[in-house]
């Protein structure tokens, strides 16, 4: 059973340029989280640190981890693979200490699915508009552009997996964004009871626009 001093888990989900991980960043910072350091096989890009990022590990000893049941919850992503492991977010949670996750729908499915004796609030985070996320994932040349035009294709499909989240969220300005989702945690904990703060009507409204 899970009681009024364990951690909380909040998971950010989002297509590729949505901004989430400055998001995630934000919540670590202002409002206290720890966040899960997954491992990964892909490979380190040039700003990333071992141990901070990420844990980059291979191939093979991603298989070991996956045999050893030492992961909550891992995806493959892009063709690489992702993995959340147990005993360091569960240590967190029982020590009171909440946690914060950027991963995809295929580990929060998975995450959802196990019944864990902890709170989770899940958020899907979108962009203003598929203009601005072309945008965001294209820079100047050619080649870029067509990198982008896949990614887009991939956002097509991501996109359907809102409706397994418990909020979707608009990345427009990123205060504005960081202050509903951290408003929406509040709520969800009983420490605010504004009314109205989700339109998921409106929400809709934008899914549709962006699927179309
Ligand atoms: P990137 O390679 O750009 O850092 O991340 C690619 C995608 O993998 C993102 O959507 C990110 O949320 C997701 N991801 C990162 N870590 C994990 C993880 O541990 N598990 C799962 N399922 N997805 C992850």
């Amino acid at each position: 059973m899970s009681s009024q001093n364990d951690g909380i888990m909040v998971i950010l989900s989002s297509p590729s340029g949505a901004g989430k991980t400055t998001l995630v960043r934000l919540l670590s910072e202002k409002k206290n989280f720890n966040i899960s350091i997954s491992h990964t096989t892909r490979k380190p890009r040039s700003h990333e640190v071992n141990g901070k990022d990420y844990h980059f590990i291979d191939n093979k000893k991603f298989e070991n981890l996956i045999k050893g049941n030492e992961f909550l919850e891992y995806a493959k992503v892009f063709n690489n693979f992702y993995g959340t492991s147990k005993k360091p977010v569960l240590e967190l949670l029982k020590s009171g200490k909440n946690v914060i996750f950027d991963i995809d729908w295929q580990g929060t499915k998975q995450i959802k699915s196990q019944n864990i004796n902890y709170k989770i609030i899940t958020f899907f985070v979108l962009p203003p508009s598929k203009e601005i996320l072309f945008e965001r994932l294209s820079n100047r040349d050619m080649k870029d552009k067509l990198i982008a035009s896949e990614r887009m294709k991939d956002f097509y499909n991501d996109v359907k997996h809102w409706v397994d989240y418990d909020f979707v969220v608009i990345n427009d300005d990123l205060n504005d964004c960081y202050n509903e989702i951290s408003g929406l945690i509040d709520n969800q904990l009983g420490f605010t009871q504004s009314k109205n703060v989700y339109d998921l009507e409106n929400i809709k409204n934008h899914i549709n626009k962006l699927s179309n």
